[in-house]
């Protein structure tokens, strides 16, 4: 038994659409300032585990909570919830009409209230954090990709959110872009910030999580310390799938 509660805590989550299995009986915890990375081969249930804990879709059954956040129940404030949880997806939304200072200014206007001198002021400082203070007035179709997802992730920092999930953020990107944005998550990482990371990059896992976990058709197969995941595979399906990722 541990002597605190976790950051995020999921227990025992199910769900299914129509006749599959999408997620079985899924548990895990963090706590604050862990970098969970999260593997899996595609349809095994990481996107949707990542939208039951913002709350972007139901469980069917189990129980998820997130500071607190009854994530799971019925009543919960999910305009609460979502101010408290970033995320970052693999296409890269920004708004094409506004430029990347805008585009995190936005929120931090109409969520948090903030004056435009302070959302103008907080949005810069993200935009440096990400390096790239000197493409405030970019609009996004003159950056490249990997500067359109620093921005998303400069979006999502601004809100100061307890967690930040990101959803294969680097899987769209040109390889040679891959860089600049684990950099600027790695640093992240190293800064405190709680992580719970959906990619393929085993690199950035090495680097920066502190724990790596195997998703494998809706269920934890194998959980670890990423080294020991990588080098040690105990579960055969993990091994198969380390390999072709590598
Ligand atoms: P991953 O992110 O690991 O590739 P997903 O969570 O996106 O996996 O999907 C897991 C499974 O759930 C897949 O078989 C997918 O087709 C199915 N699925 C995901 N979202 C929906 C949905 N909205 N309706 C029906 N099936 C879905
Ligand atoms: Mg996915």
């Amino acid at each position: 038994m541990s002597d605190h509660e976790p950051l995020l805590a999921v227990e025992s989550v199910s769900k299914r659409y129509g006749d599959e299995r999408v997620l079985n009986d899924v548990s895990f915890t963090m706590d604050r300032g862990d970098v969970t990375v999260m593997m899996g081969p595609s349809g095994s249930g990481k996107s949707t585990l990542l939208r039951c804990v913002n709350r972007l879709t139901d469980v069917d059954s189990g129980e998820i909570r997130l500071g607190d956040h009854r994530v799971t129940d019925p009543g919960i404030d999910v305009d609460a919830l979502r101010r408290d949880v970033g995320m970052v997806f693999q296409d890269i939304n920004l708004f094409t009409h506004l430029t990347a200072l805008k585009n995190v200014t936005l929120g931090l206007r109409e969520v948090r209230g903030f004056s435009k001198d302070d959302a103008r002021e907080a949005a810069t400082e993200q935009l440096e954090r990400v390096g790239l203070g000197d493409q405030l007035d970019s609009y996004p179709g003159e950056l490249s990709g990997g500067q359109k997802q620093r921005v998303g992730i400069a979006r999502a920092l601004a809100m100061e959110p307890d967690l930040l999930l990101f959803d294969e953020p680097t899987s769209a990107l040109d390889p040679e872009l891959v860089g600049e944005v684990t950099a600027v998550m790695a640093d992240l990482a190293a800064g405190g910030m709680t992580m719970l990371v959906v990619t393929h990059e085993k690199g950035f896992a090495r680097e920066a999580a502190t724990d790596a976990l195997f998703l494998d058709a809706g269920s934890i197969a194998e959980r670890g310390p990423p080294a020991q995941l990588f080098e040690n595979p105990e579960n055969e399906r993990t091994a198969e799938f380390l390999d072709r990722v590598s």
